[in-house]
C-alpha cells in the first residue's frame, strides 16, 4: 500500500540553546484528499510514541526520514505535534544539525511544508497520524493503557531530549487529573532529567508549577552536569557514573541516583536517552542487585 504523507507547517520554533536544542511545533491538516476523496485525519497518538517526518539533511543535502517523539498530547493539542530536537554532534549528524540552522527558521517563515506520515484507520474510513509503536514493549515508551497507568508509580529517567516522551505523559496525566478520584490517589511520576546547563532545561517552569499543583502525584528533579547556579538545589554532576576497576573491569556508581530515589525497587522505571546511558543503568541495577517493578527503555 502506498505511503501517505500530509504537509505540516512549522508553527513554532523556540531556540533553547543556540545551535544545540530547539522546540519545534508542526501543525497538520484536519482533512486530506486521497484519490479524489476527502478523509478526516485523526490525531490518536498515544503519549510516549513518535511520529515520522522528512526534514532536510545538511550533510547529505536531501530530505531524510526521521522519527521524533511527541512532547505534547493529543488531549489538549490536537493536530499540533511538538517535539524537542538536539544537535547530536556525531560524524553522521545530518538532520539534527539542520533543525538548529537559520534555514529551518526560513522554512517556518516561508511556510515551506514538512511531510508527516499518516496511515489508514482499521476500517479505512479515515487517516490517522502514524505512531512508531502500537503496543507497550520493553524497548519503547508507549504509555500503558488507560485503567493501568493510574495505579502505577513511575521513575522517569531522561537524558537531554529524552524528556520528550515524559512531557507527553505528564501533559496527558495532568489533563486526566493524574487519575485521581474520591477514592483513588492516582499515579505517581518522579521525573529525573539530566542536561548540561540551565539553558538546556526544557519546560522547566511548567514542570515546577505542575509539581506545586500535584505534589502527591509528581516530583521533578532536574540534574545539571556541566554548570549550575551556586544555589542549585538538585543533583550537580552526573546522576550515575562509570568507574574503571583494575585492568579492564568497570563498575557503575549509582549512588547519586540512589540518593534521590533510595526506594527505586518500588518504581516502574522508564528510561529515555542514549544507548551508553541505558547500558550503564542496566549494568548498575545488576551490580547493585536492584530489581525495580519493571523497566522499559527507549534509546536513539
Ligand atoms: C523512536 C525515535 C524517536 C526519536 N525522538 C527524537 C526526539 O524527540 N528528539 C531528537 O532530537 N531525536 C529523536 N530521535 C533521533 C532522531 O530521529 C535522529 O536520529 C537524530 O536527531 C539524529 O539525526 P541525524 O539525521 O543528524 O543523524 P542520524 O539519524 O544519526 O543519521 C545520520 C546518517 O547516518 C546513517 N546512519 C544512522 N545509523 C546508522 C548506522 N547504525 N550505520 C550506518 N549508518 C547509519 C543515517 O542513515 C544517515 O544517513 C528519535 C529516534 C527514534 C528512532
Amino acid at each position: 500500500m502506498a505511503e501517505i504523507m500530509v504537509p505540516a507547517q512549522i508553527t513554532s520554533l523556540t531556540t533553547l540553546d543556540p545551535g544545540e536544542v530547539r522546540i519545534i511545533e508542526l501543525a497538520l491538516p484536519k482533512q486530506w484528499e486521497v484519490e479524489g476523496i476527502e478523509y478526516p485525519v485523526y490525531d490518536t497518538m498515544r503519549p510516549g510514541t513518535a511520529f515520522l517526518t522528512k526534514p532536510w539533511g545538511t550533510r547529505t543535502e536531501k530530505r531524510r526520514r526521521r522519527m521524533y517523539t511527541r512532547s505534547n498530547a493529543n488531549v489538549d493539542s490536537e493536530h499540533c505535534l511538538e517535539t524537542i530536537i538536539n544537535f547530536t554532534h556525531t560524524e553522521r549528524s545530518d538532520t539534527s544539525a539542520w533543525w538548529q540552522t537559520d534555514e529551518c527558521v526560513e522554512w517556518q517563515q516561508s511556510a515551506q511544508p514538512l511531510d508527516v506520515k499518516v496511515e489508514w484507520n482499521q476500517d479505512r474510513t479515515a487517516l490517522q497520524i502514524y505512531e512508531n509503536s502500537q503496543q507497550c514493549h520493553a524497548t519503547n515508551l508507549r504509555l500503558e493503557p488507560d485503567g493501568e497507568w493510574e495505579s502505577m508509580k513511575f521513575l522517569a529517567l531522561a537524558f537531554s531530549t529524552g524528556i520528550t516522551p515524559f512531557l507527553s505523559y505528564l501533559r496527558y496525566m495532568k489533563h486526566r487529573n493524574f487519575g485521581r478520584s474520591d477514592t483513588l490517589s492516582g499515579s505517581f511520576l518522579r521525573l529525573i532529567v539530566s542536561v548540561r546547563s540551565p539553558q538546556q532545561l526544557m519546560a522547566h517552569d511548567e514542570l515546577l508549577s505542575l509539581e506545586r499543583l500535584f505534589p502527591d502525584n509528581f516530583q521533578y528533579h532536574p540534574v545539571l552536569t556541566r554548570n549550575w547556579p551556586q544555589d542549585w538545589p538538585y543533583t550537580q554532576g552526573r546522576i550515575m557514573q562509570e568507574k574503571q576497576t583494575g585492568m579492564d573491569g568497570r563498575a557503575i556508581d549509582l549512588s547519586p541516583l540512589l540518593a534521590v530515589v533510595p526506594d527505586i525497587q518500588q518504581y516502574h522505571v522508564r528510561f529515555c536517552g542514549n544507548k551508553a546511558a541505558r547500558d550503564q543503568l542496566q549494568e548498575g541495577f545488576q551490580q547493585y542487585s536492584l530489581e525495580p517493578r519493571s523497566i522499559r527503555a527507549e534509546v536513539w
